[in-house]
């Protein structure tokens, strides 16, 4: 924490574009300075109120009293890199947690993992962020600021945000929409909506809010398992919303919003990558608008289920697009820099 901040500080990237206006005029200064602040935080991207040149000191002065310093919101504490492929920030925050943002690139684009709580409630089996419970929720700007570090990192813009790093984006609701929204703001990162996934273990309020939200926000669906017994076994969220409650809500989103649903699947060995697992799959999905992205188990010490043979990915992969469901198989990257969920933030903790 920075000298004379307070654990009550909000962060300077908590804030809309309408609410740094009325933190402008309550300094009594123009309403254009809103839009020059704004420029800064997101587009400059000053580290320091102090940076702001442009802006007048009594308005840095005034907005450093209020709001946490810009570099004090999440601060970089370890970078992990592998040849080419993921870097990973391990960040710090104001009052001692870390949490992890991964930068993705692929080809010409970049696709930011953004976290959403310090840890997860949800414990899912083979997830490492929920080893140890939830410590808190993110705020918002802890949220966006993860984005704007990557921005720092790369140099410009990312082109797709993925809520798909620590935490469980629905059980943080409020945060997560504001951030989301933050980010799709021309005055903000100015990412648009449909480059901004938000990925659910299946928290069904989370799905049915977001459909009225009239957002075009993608809705990610980690599924894992096509029947109600499997999926529990993986998922402990399966027994306070079941299958049948998951997959009406997902039909209900679909028909409300006209949009598609991506629907992740973590394939384990033996475990739900069988042939048989497939044809219940594409039944299970049958007249759904969606698409499905596998996703071949990462290893972790945890959890005592295998990747599959890369010809089982592909076997899996190939029925389901024959029976019409479209399809992606991530051929996983990253593994050397724990590239999966909550594993950076895990070693820490361990150390
Ligand atoms: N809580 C949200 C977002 C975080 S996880 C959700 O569950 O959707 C993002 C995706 O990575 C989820 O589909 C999750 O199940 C998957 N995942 C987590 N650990 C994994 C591992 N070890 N191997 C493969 N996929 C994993």
């Amino acid at each position: 924490m920075g000298a004379g901040e307070s654990p009550m500080m909000d962060s300077a990237y908590s804030l809309t574009p309408e609410e740094i206006a009325a933190a402008v005029e309550a300094c009594g200064e123009k309403p254009w300075r809103a839009a020059q602040v704004c420029q800064w935080l997101y587009g400059g991207r000053a580290e320091r109120w102090d940076a702001m040149t442009n802006v007048p000191a009594a308005l840095r002065q005034a907005m450093a009293g209020r709001l946490r310093d810009l570099d004090g919101t999440a601060r970089v504490r370890e970078v992990a890199a592998e040849g080419g492929a993921t870097t990973k920030l391990l960040l710090g925050l104001h009052d001692g947690e870390m949490i992890e943002t991964v930068i993705i690139p692929a080809r010409d684009r970049n696709t930011v993992c953004v976290s959403s709580q310090v840890g997860c409630a949800f414990r899912c089996a083979f997830c490492a962020s929920g080893l140890h419970g939830v410590a808190r929720s993110l705020s918002c700007g802890e949220i966006v600021a993860q984005v704007v570090r990557a921005a720092q990192r790369i140099g410009r813009r990312p082109d797709n945000v993925v809520f798909m790093g620590i935490g469980e984006p629905f059980a943080n609701y409020d945060a997560v929409l504001k951030a989301a929204r933050l980010m799709n703001d021309p005055r903000g990162l100015g990412i648009g909506a449909r480059k901004i996934t938000i990925s659910t273990c299946g928290v069904v309020p989370g799905i049915e809010r977001l459909a009225d939200e009239g957002t075009q926000f993608e809705l990610s669906v980690s599924l894992h398992a096509p029947t109600q017994a499997l999926r529990e076994k993986l998922m402990p969220v399966a027994s306070q919303w079941s299958l049948d409650a998951l997959m009406a809500a997902c039909r209900d989103y679909t028909a409300q919003t006209n949009r598609i649903i991506t629907f992740e699947y973590t394939l384990v060995a033996g475990f739900n990558d069988r042939p048989e697992h497939a044809r219940l799959l594409v039944a299970l999905l049958r007249g759904l608008k969606c698409r499905v992205n596998l996703i071949p188990l990462n290893p972790v010490k945890e959890f005592a289920g295998e990747a599959p043979d890369p010809r089982d990915c592909e076997d899996f992969l190939a029925f389901l697009e024959r029976h019409g469901v479209n399809t992606t198989l991530r051929r996983s990257k990253g593994r050397g820099v724990n590239a999966s969920c909550g594993q950076l933030r895990l070693r820490a903790f361990q150390r």
